[in-house]
């Protein structure tokens, strides 16, 4: 409450010195902070200490332990029975997409109008803990994430800190294109266009040139789980017949669930070729093989949905350290809130799939990230994630770890966020108890702290 109050006051007497514009919500506190809980969680050791305290000064992180020093006019934030964390990292969030008819958001609804949404859901996702996002794309929107980002990076409104994608890279007719609709109609695609290693280059520059920070490309899709077919080795998947990528010899089962590929291995990596020139790189949506194996190959930066992996695909991900991002939130969602009962028969099945196979994924020691491809449910809920990644097979610690630890690497800001640690930006989020023994705490964020200004306490 203290805190509320002198951030408030402090944005009060700014108000009465400044003429304009005086739209700035928040203000880096001038005075040093000290912030205290009965626990701290320790993200590399994999332990919490107790107590814990973080001292800030300005955007930074100064100082932290189980105490730290008390500069002279500091101010205490006293947090009590909570355990101290790093803000929360979401890999794979769509700001422009809000629960309803997805893809025909693009058709019914104006940019400015998802816009005005985007800004809404920024400030949800951050109310909900989340201090960094990786936007992966704005499914028709085209660069408006552009202005999203600038506005929460220049303190207009709250959010998260983002990397960005514009629009994500997709094939004419592909993943993302609006098939089967009247052709009449021209309904337009959710990404933008790219059919060769030269359209891929041409699409990536004009992306980059309306302020996009990375690469969204779609790998796989459509999908499709094909039921009662067990019996048939492969599942008739041609590509499982003739080089028997299957984790296990002879497990059918694995290519029950089919997702055609879109990028061969050297038109992705002619796409993170250019990502890399710009300094940045490539996000895919890969849900099936062989695609999940060309973006291992490729070396891409993450591997998002990730349901289907082949023993040699887990293998290349393992040593190249390329993360699954398994976005079990998404679907779940769309399990239980299917139009039609077989509907919601085909997503659970696919869930079920996925929960399978994302098991051997940990066993066979793939790495993690945690994303929720929230955006069609509803934003500032997406914390589920941790909850869904524990009980399909993970621990607290490792979750934890694979958030904030694999969730930095693969938003290029590994020595600034994910950890509470001198020189990294003071991104503080409190939770009660002890998330290492209810990972659901995660889910009821009772403090939030970005840049050393406090969003929520
Ligand atoms: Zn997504």
């Amino acid at each position: 409450m203290k805190t509320c109050y002198m951030v408030l006051s402090a944005l009060a007497v700014i108000a009465l010195l400044e003429p304009a514009p005086g739209f700035a919500q928040e203000a880096t506190a001038k005075h040093p902070i000290v912030v205290h809980a009965a626990r701290l969680f320790d993200v590399e050791a994999g332990k919490i200490v107790t107590p814990g305290e973080v001292l800030v000064e300005g955007e930074r992180i100064v100082a932290v332990g189980t105490s730290v020093e008390h500069p002279a006019g500091a101010e205490v934030i006293d947090l009590g029975d909570t355990t101290l964390m790093p803000g929360l990292i979401d890999a794979h969030v769509h700001l422009f997409l809000h629960p309803g008819a997805e893809d025909l958001q693009t058709v019914e609804e104006s940019v400015p109008q998802r816009t005005i949404l985007a800004t809404l859901a920024a400030k949800a996702d951050l109310m909900a803990g989340f201090t960094a996002e990786r936007d992966m794309g704005t499914e028709g929107a085209g660069s408006a994430d552009t202005a999203v980002m600038r506005a929460i990076n220049d303190g207009l409104i709250p959010g998260p800190r983002l990397r960005i994608s514009g629009n994500a890279v997709d094939l004419l007719g592909g993943h993302e294109d609006a098939n089967h609709y009247n052709p009449a109609q021209h309904v337009l695609s959710n990404a933008d266009y790219a059919n060769n290693a030269d359209e891929i280059v041409a699409v990536i520059r004009e992306q980059h040139k309306e302020g996009s920070t990375f690469v969204k490309m779609y790998e796989t899709g459509p999908d499709q789980m094909v039921a009662g077919e067990r019996a048939i080795p492969c599942g008739g998947n041609p590509i499982c017949e003739a080089v028997g990528l299957g984790p296990v010899a002879g497990d059918p089962e694995f290519w029950n669930f089919h997702s055609p590929y879109q990028y061969t291995e050297a038109q992705l990596k002619a796409g993170m070729e250019e990502a890399a020139r710009l300094g940045t790189n490539v996000g895919v949506h890969a849900q099936g093989e062989p695609g999940t194996l060309y973006a291992a190959e490729a070396g891409v930066a993450s591997i998002d949905h990730a349901t289907q992996l082949s023993g040699e695909t887990m293998r290349l991900m393992k040593e190249r350290h390329i993360p699954a991002v398994p976005t079990f939130t998404i679907f779940e969602y769309f399990a239980e809130h299917a139009p039609s009962a077989a509907a919601a028969a085909r997503e659970h099945a696919m869930l079920d799939y996925k929960i399978h196979e994302f098991k051997r994924q940990v066993a066979a020691g793939v790495p993690m990230a945690v994303g929720s491809d929230v955006g069609p449910f509803p934003h500032g809920t997406q914390a589920k994630e941790f909850e869904l990644m524990v009980q399909y097979g993970m621990t607290p610690v490792a979750v934890l770890q694979a958030d904030y630890l694999n969730g930095a690497q693969i938003l290029t800001w590994q020595n600034s966020v994910g950890q509470l640690k001198a020189g990294y930006y003071a991104d503080v989020v409190a939770v009660p108890g002890n998330p290492l023994e209810d990972i659901t705490a995660m889910e009821r964020v009772a403090f939030v702290m970005k840049g050393g200004v406090v969003y929520r306490q």
